[in-house]
């Protein structure tokens, strides 16, 4: 009874809804609002000036009045603007995932480089923000346009004539208020400001870009690094080991100071040396790993197009070189570098012969071991982990599920602390592995050292935020404070005592990963003509500098200056990270 009741009561809402919406004059203003959600949430997130804040507030909403007043029926003209109408829904379930920011060159080139798996982990976390933009904002607003269309009435010329005014009085106001700010830098930018024209940007450079990482192999292919090996350790097989991380943050390893024992064989391992205050130069493994593995960092990005990898430094040195890879890149840059290798093993090429989408890190090992009996002579690895990568719990065996509950449901602030178990195993388990390639190097009697470092840091709903995952427009001190170590076997201590007195003391020194390239080449008394010794943490001329961040247009930006809240600077203080105050 009392169902019926409310049954005729939303009909007759309904009803009344419809008569409502069915003058011109009605729907040309509901356009105006509707196209403007976008914006509105901007004007309360973005960074801006408030005379810019406001500018870019006003301009677009003066060319949609303008725009909408040019047809008789204002739906004409939202069936022209479909497209804008799509990048609205793409940019409000941007806004609803990461809280703040444009739609970001890194979202699209991740939205088309992500394997499926990845996808599919994620896509039920977005997919209630999915519907819900689709049914509250896409339809209603398709709706509308086709009720405009299908009305009899029309828009009457002046009420076009006055509005087109007002759109363009309001225009011109926010024109002359962006050219406030006495800053030059703090004015309004169309490409980077006004939305949409800088989502639209954003999409082009993401297609550019995109063109430049497919046209990699030709535009490197002349490229020479004329590398020589200046010293041999004596009598020795020299051996050097980089082991990518993934997706580890400092913060979670017990050997800097986390107060769960996630990492007691690292802590225990002779000859190792840490670095403290390590940050990355991009939240994204498809940016970070590149700076990683390359000369490339986020003060000369685009050295990366005519370049080669570490690979082929060390391969040009007279190493014989291995990489073993537990990742799907082999689309990508990264995968184009592996190739450079004498030898290139893709574990996520095997089949995992289990429900796991992908291989334990633990399973390079008896590549590993292998590789080490087959060759002979100097070599250089590159294992490149799955690490902590989402989704934690599928990154370890049974066996180290030291902290329970690790199972979530999913990813939600109520499931911080099986999130946060899980995550702790994972970091154990990648302690293992890392002893585990220390055993098997030890035990070759070589000039051994293994380099680890982790691509970025991970957000698990650590503060009021709620943020999670990793790779967001705007990082956090969780995504940006990485593990940096390295360990030196004891013939190379003997064979390299400089160096390993170097690397011990810059351990408190702030370091980015843009010294890997060059360290892990110092390391091993290679010379290329891109080696820049000043950033080789094995090197008496190191030199500290300010630490920068690759930006979303591949530009340099101080990592204290993106945007960082105050949350980030409580923790970036706590555990000592050195910035510009
Ligand atoms: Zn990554």
């Amino acid at each position: 009874m009392n169902g019926g009741r409310h049954k005729v009561k939303i009909q007759e809402a309904l009803h009344r809804l419809i008569i409502w919406t069915h003058a011109q004059v009605r729907i040309y203003f509901l356009f105006a609002l509707l196209f403007m959600v976008p914006n509105a949430v901007f004007f309360v997130t973005e960074p801006l000036e408030l005379p810019v804040r406001v500018a870019a507030f006003l301009m677009p909403l003066g060319v949609w009045l303008i725009l909408l007043a040019a047809a008789r029926k204002p739906g004409i003209v939202a069936w022209c603007l479909l497209p804008k109408i799509m990048l609205d829904g793409g940019q409000l379930i941007a806004l609803s995932v990461f809280g703040e920011s444009v739609i970001a060159v890194d979202m699209l080139l991740n939205l088309t480089s992500s394997n499926a798996s990845e996808a599919s982990e994620l896509l039920t976390n977005i997919l209630m923000v999915l519907a819900g933009v689709f049914f509250c904002y896409t339809v209603p607003t398709l709706w509308l346009a086709y009720r405009s269309v299908r009305g009899r009435d029309q828009l009457e010329r002046s009420f076009r004539r006055r509005w087109a005014g007002i759109g363009m009085v309001l225009f011109v106001i926010g024109w002359g208020l962006g050219k406030v700010p006495a800053n030059m830098y703090d004015r309004l930018s169309w490409r980077y400001d006004v939305y949409p024209l800088n989502a639209v940007y954003n999409i082009g450079f993401a297609i550019r870009k995109a063109e430049r990482n497919s046209n990699y192999a030709q535009t490197s292919a002349d490229f020479r690094y004329e590398a020589t090996k200046l010293i041999a350790a004596a009598d020795k097989r020299e051996i050097y080991v980089l082991v990518v991380g993934e997706t580890s943050r400092a913060m979670e390893w017990s050997l800097y100071g986390y107060e769960r024992p996630t990492t007691p064989r690292m802590e225990s391992t002779e000859g190792l040396v840490y670095f403290r205050d390590a940050v990355t130069q991009s939240n994204n493994t498809h940016k970070s790993v590149p700076i990683i593995l390359s000369p490339a960092c986020a003060e000369g990005y685009d050295v990366l197009y005519h370049t080669k990898s570490i690979v082929t430094a060390f391969k040009e040195a007279g190493f014989h070189t291995l990489v073993i890879a537990n990742q799907k890149l082999t689309t990508s840059m990264i995968g184009s570098y592996y190739r450079e290798a004498d030898q290139f093993i893709d574990l996520s090429a095997i089949p995992t012969g289990s429900l796991l989408t992908s291989h334990h890190d633990g399973e390079i090992i008896p590549y590993l071991r292998a590789q080490l009996a087959q060759t002979s002579g100097n070599l250089f690895v590159v294992l490149h982990t799955y690490g902590s990568h989402f989704n934690y719990r599928e990154r370890y065996p049974e066996a180290f599920r030291h902290y329970t509950p690790d199972k979530a449901e999913a990813i939600r602030p109520a499931y911080r602390e099986q999130l946060r178990n899980a995550y702790d195993n994972s970091i154990a388990y990648t302690d293992q592995v890392l002893s585990e390639v220390v055993e098997l190097l030890r035990q070759q009697e070589a000039c051994s050292a293994m380099l680890y470092l982790s691509d970025h840091g991970e957000d698990i709903f650590d503060d009021a935020r709620a943020r999670y995952l990793h790779a967001s427009p705007i990082p956090t001190y969780y995504q940006l404070h990485i593990p940096y170590l390295i360990w030196f076997s004891e013939s190379y201590r003997q064979a390299f005592p400089q160096k390993y007195a170097e690397a011990q003391a810059h351990a408190e020194t702030p370091i980015s990963t843009n010294t890997v390239f060059h360290t892990m080449l110092d390391m091993a008394a290679v010379r290329t003509n891109m080696s820049d010794s000043t950033k080789a943490v094995t090197s008496e001329a190191y030199q500290v500098c300010d630490r920068m961040y690759l930006g979303d247009h591949d530009d340099p930006i101080p990592f204290w200056e993106l945007g960082l809240k105050k949350q980030d600077f409580e923790m970036l203080d706590r555990w000592g990270i050195a910035y510009r105050k």
